[in-house]
């Protein structure tokens, strides 16, 4: 999830509609003139032109006038999680606002549906932004404060299997189809890819230059290199929950699969899993494939796919 999303930034025109949000109350225009209601806040009326135009509460319920599912996202600081329910809503009083959907699934949205407001809290100083759910859901407030990453699980915690090089069975025993629990987390800022990229040299402007890479850019903004996220899993502490011993040596001998099917927009939260994915006998000595995936927070899709090949001898 991205943690650099952009903020509103309220106006003397528009500073009642933010600071009403904050408050709990959902504030539109009413034109004293004509009657009618105008959203978004300006100074007059968008119908009749009067300036007699003031903010009074409303209820906020309304109904869904269109939507789409957006699975990637708009621009590289909305990210995450995906798929986002993009709508438009049509307030009882007329408005219509662009917002997003929350606690539906895709499949149980339908033009025309009855929705309420849900107040988003999207910062700490406790803006809110204005989101919708159905008619039906309970659900009237979300909480989308960005987070620090998240730290791994005290190793202490963790019950961590010790397993003798010599027990081909328990080592067999490890091959699995199913993931580990997540890792820690680690932000992926503009700061750590431009470090990267002075240090290998691989300067490209989709990676170190936010401006051109909105412009030109098929992700809205700048990217990680795959390489550097490839190499951040050492930061990212995998919960395996075993450790092999009973060994002399054991080498990093490569990669059987290295994939980079999505990618890591800057100000990316990334966590990873991974999986035994095979333990093979050789004259060499032992060597366990682990399938490690990166993903960003929140992404389906991995950003790295990466089966690691581990010899021990
Ligand atoms: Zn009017």
């Amino acid at each position: 999830m991205s943690t650099n999303k952009p903020m509103p930034v309220p106006t003397s025109i528009s500073a009642p509609f933010w600071g009403g949000l904050k408050e709990g109350r959902i504030l539109m225009q009413h034109c004293g003139d004509c009657q009618k209601w105008t959203f978004y806040p300006r100074r007059h009326c968008s119908h009749c032109m009067s300036h007699n135009v003031e903010f009074r509460e409303v209820s906020g319920e309304g109904e869904l006038y269109t939507y789409t599912v957006a699975r990637v996202p708009t621009l590289p600081e909305f990210a995450g999680p995906e798929p986002q329910l993009l709508a438009v809503v049509e307030l009882d009083e007329g408005v219509r606002i662009n917002t997003t959907l929350v606690g539906l699934g895709a499949d149980q949205v339908e033009i025309g549906m009855r929705v309420k407001p849900v107040r988003a809290r999207v910062s700490e100083d406790g803006t809110v932004l204005l989101r919708f759910t159905g008619a039906e859901v309970g659900l009237s407030e979300v909480d989308e404060v960005p987070k620090q990453p998240e730290a791994a699980a005290d190793a202490d915690a963790q019950a961590v299997r010790k397993i003798p090089l010599s027990d081909d069975a328990a080592l067999q025993a490890l091959v699995s189809e199913e993931f580990s629990e997540w890792s820690n987390q680690v932000l992926v800022d503009q700061d750590m890819i431009n470090q990267f990229a002075e240090l290998s040299g691989d300067d490209y402007w989709i990676h170190t230059d936010p401006d051109r890479a909105r412009k030109e850019g098929p992700f809205g903004g700048t990217i990680a290199h795959g390489a550097l996220v490839q190499i951040l899993m050492s930061r990212l502490q995998v919960p395996l929950g075993f450790e092999i011993t009973g060994f002399t040596n054991m080498v990093n001998y490569g990669s059987q699969r290295l994939r980079f099917p999505s990618p890591v927009p800057a100000g990316s939260l990334i966590h990873a899993r991974g999986r035994v994915k095979s333990v093979e006998k050789s004259r060499r000595g032992t060597q366990l494939v682990l399938e490690l995936n990166v993903h960003v927070v929140g992404q389906e899709r991995p950003a790295v796919i990466n089966d690691l090949i581990i010899l021990y001898m």
